[in-house]
């Protein structure tokens, strides 16, 4: 089975087992046991939403420090066009890249540039009918993963492009090495990230063996320092270093990567309940006649990702101002491009995860014993157990990791049948 590194955690010392985030997880990643949450790393999308809705914040996302990028000899950073829409009254982004610089990087690359070649990458997909359609974007690792573990037939519809971020990454490295002729070690490369999803991608990702990103550092854990950067720079300091276009910058928001399409037969949708839905939709051909499906684990798109600082709503507004005054492109493939964004691994469904045993007979037999225990518990789904619904119960019993006294309302029916024999015999 493979191991995931996760950018979800949870600070134990801070969890009262309340089951808020339980009943809430959409992969049913989260058990409570012994009073605390734990999280099953296999099944565990990083989508953030148990971050979310945490009333303890128990649950945070890992994010490195500006302290980390010391090590390197030079430093680039790779905003998400999501950071824009975090400050008020911004009309020009190259405040927001040169305020990047002023807190410690050599140089920026936009994430948004890498986006425009992607959006072009897939218009020529589309036209030249090269991959089964609809293709379903690839810029959501929570997506993609949650693909992954449960939509088995979905697979091969995921767009066989690699994300910008890993776009951005490998384009900024190269012209790095260029500039400084120093090794590609000594480079560090640095997303700066709205989500958790996308700072377990850089991790281990779906699909490349090794990210051309060094790291990640969480949008609200550089605000602060870039915040007071930006307050301080004069107007003469502002470096024109932003080289996207509208479409480059829409795909902060829902929609945006669809737009860039620039063809109809297109639907987009976020937050992940919506996904599910969409998904299952499309699995069970519901849907049809589609050529490109965006789907964001996040409500609003990537403004709504948990390590952002302002309001989804406010920022999706920002990022339209933003966009009114952009040419619509400045960025586009050359010759070979298109070959090195192709993903180096092919996606594939994740079957270990829900196999309860190696060995298939007694696989086939720990089955059937879920079933029967199965029909047996009160169907309440009410995640008082520690598991989120009576079919987990069930399958966790069979694995051994809790028993059937842990519902409660299987424990009143008992006591209530040793009672009422009690009461026979006096
Ligand atoms: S929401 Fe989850 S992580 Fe937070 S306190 Fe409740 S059980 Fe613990
Ligand atoms: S990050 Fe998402 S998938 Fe992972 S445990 Fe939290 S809610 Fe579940
Ligand atoms: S009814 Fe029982 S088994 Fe089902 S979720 Fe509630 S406590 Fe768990």
């Amino acid at each position: 089975m493979n191991t995931y590194f996760h950018s979800v955690e949870l600070e134990v010392d801070k969890c009262c087992g309340c089951t808020n985030c339980l009943k809430r997880c959409p992969t049913e990643a989260i058990r409570i046991r012994d009073g605390k949450a734990h999280i099953l790393s296999e099944r565990c999308i990083d989508c953030g939403e148990c971050i979310r809705i945490c009333p303890h914040h128990a649950k945070k996302a890992h994010s490195l420090e500006l302290e980390d990028i010391k090590k390197f000899k030079y430093n680039v950073a790779i905003p998400a066009p999501a950071l824009y829409a975090q400050f008020n009254n911004l009309d020009n982004v190259n405040i927001v890249l040169t305020g990047l610089k002023a807190v410690g990087f050599n140089d920026v690359f936009e994430v948004s540039r890498a986006a425009e070649l992607v959006s072009e990458a897939t218009r020529k997909i589309i036209k030249e009918k090269k991959s089964k359609l609809p293709l379903i974007s690839s810029a959501c690792p929570a997506v993609v993963r949650l693909i992954k573990i449960r939509f088995p037939e979905l697979c091969e519809n995921v767009l066989p492009l690699l994300a910008p971020i890993e776009v951005a990454a490998k384009i900024a490295r190269k012209e790095a090495i260029e500039k400084t002729g120093l090794k590609s070690e000594e480079i560090g490369v640095f997303f700066i990230s709205p989500c958790p999803a996308k700072v377990t991608e850089i991790h281990t990702p779906n699909s490349v063996e090794k990210s051309a990103c060094n790291g990640a550092i969480g949008i609200s854990r550089i605000y602060p320092e870039l915040t007071k950067a930006m307050d301080h720079l004069d107007f003469k300091d502002i470096e024109p270093l932003s080289r996207s276009g509208l479409i480059g910058i829409g795909w902060a928001t829902s929609g945006g990567e669809s737009a860039g399409i620039l063809r109809d037969k297109y639907l987009a949708a976020d937050g992940i309940e919506n996904v599910i839905k969409i998904l299952e939709d499309l699995e069970d051909e519901h849907i049809r006649g589609l050529e490109f499906v965006e789907l964001n684990a996040c409500s609003g798109g990537c403004v709504g990702g948990v390590l952002t600082v302002e309001n989804p709503y406010v920022a999706q507004a920002r990022i339209q101002k933003l966009r009114k005054y952009l040419p619509v492109t400045l960025n586009h493939l050359e010759d070979d491009d298109i070959d090195n964004m192709n993903w180096e691994n092919e996606l594939k469904f994740d079957a270990d995860i829900f196999r309860l045993s190696d060995d298939i007979v007694k696989a086939m037999e720990m089955m059937d014993e879920m079933e029967s225990i199965y029909k047996d518990l009160p169907h309440l789904d009410c995640g008082s157990c520690g598991s989120p619904t009576c079919r987990a119960m069930a399958e966790d019993i069979v694995k051994g990791e809790a028993k059937e006294t842990d519902c409660i309302h299987k424990l009143k029916a008992q006591i209530q049948s040793v009672y009422d024999q009690l009461k026979g015999t006096l």
